[in-house]
């Protein structure tokens, strides 16, 4: 097992030696690259950001009049890299079978805060993201972040985040590019914006993506779009492609 993981490793390290590689080679032939990468569960963990809204929660002392016991227990859950959503957090703290109007009031305190500008800095970058992603921008390529968050509620927070940990922002060949308005389905919006870049500019386009019905609209819509499957967690919508590369980090050496 531990052979077969560290092989997987060097595949992963290897294929993104070869993406910043291409791109050197493409500039250099003064051409045009383009990286697209998504942000929730590609570039970023949010398991932080799941946790904090948990815990906060959990210390607020309207929540812990109305649900005692349970905010007792919340305020030790722990969220993974792995968990989409709540759900998974609250069964292994035993909160499961918890009384419903607890279940709805965290419910609707967790939409209202993961998708808001406030608990986006609570989200880490992946291992090697920041590092890897100023790689290709200095080497010429032009990075967008292209997300399913949406302007009215998490544009700053987007920003101010990307600009914490130094991922390129607010410079030349970087552009975050966000939803115009909530509710879009996220596939179509992606797929959309792909389909509406100017044909024949970019000599490789690349485009990284956690969630595998995200993948596969990009993948049968746009084929000259080299996609790489980042692991982390998603939807449970679609099964994860097995034909596309994958990774589950940004570390080179
Ligand atoms: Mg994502």
């Amino acid at each position: 097992m531990t052979r077969s993981l560290q092989t997987s490793n060097q595949n992963q390290k290897t294929l993104l030696r070869e993406i910043l590689t291409k791109i050197t080679q493409i500039i250099q032939n003064r051409g045009r690259a383009l990286v697209v990468f998504d942000l929730d569960s590609t570039l970023f963990d949010v398991s932080p950001r799941l946790q904090k809204i948990l815990h906060d929660f959990a210390h607020n002392p309207d929540n812990q009049s109305r649900f005692p016991e349970s905010c007792e227990i919340l305020k030790e859950a722990e969220t993974l890299r792995s968990d989409w959503g709540i759900k998974n957090a609250l069964v292994r703290a035993g909160l499961d079978n918890h009384h419903p109007d607890f279940h709805l009031a965290l419910k609707t305190f967790w939409l209202e805060s993961f998708f808001s500008n406030h608990y986006l800095q609570y989200d880490k970058p992946y291992e090697g993201a920041a590092e890897y992603v100023n790689q290709l921008h200095q080497a010429g390529a032009e990075i967008v972040y292209l997300t399913g968050r949406d302007i009215p509620r998490m544009n700053q927070g987007t920003l101010d985040v990307l600009k914490k940990w130094n991922f390129p922002i607010h410079v030349p060949r970087a552009e975050v590019v966000l939803k115009p308005e909530k509710g879009l389905d996220d596939a179509q919006f992606k797929t959309d914006w792909f389909a509406a870049l100017p044909e024949g500019v970019y000599q490789g386009i690349w485009f990284f993506e956690n969630e595998p019905v995200n993948v596969n609209l990009v993948r049968d819509t746009h084929e000259h779009v080299e996609i790489v499957f980042f692991e982390s967690t998603h939807a449970g919508k679609a099964e994860p492609p097995t034909e596309l590369p994958r990774i589950m980090h940004y570390l080179l050496d």
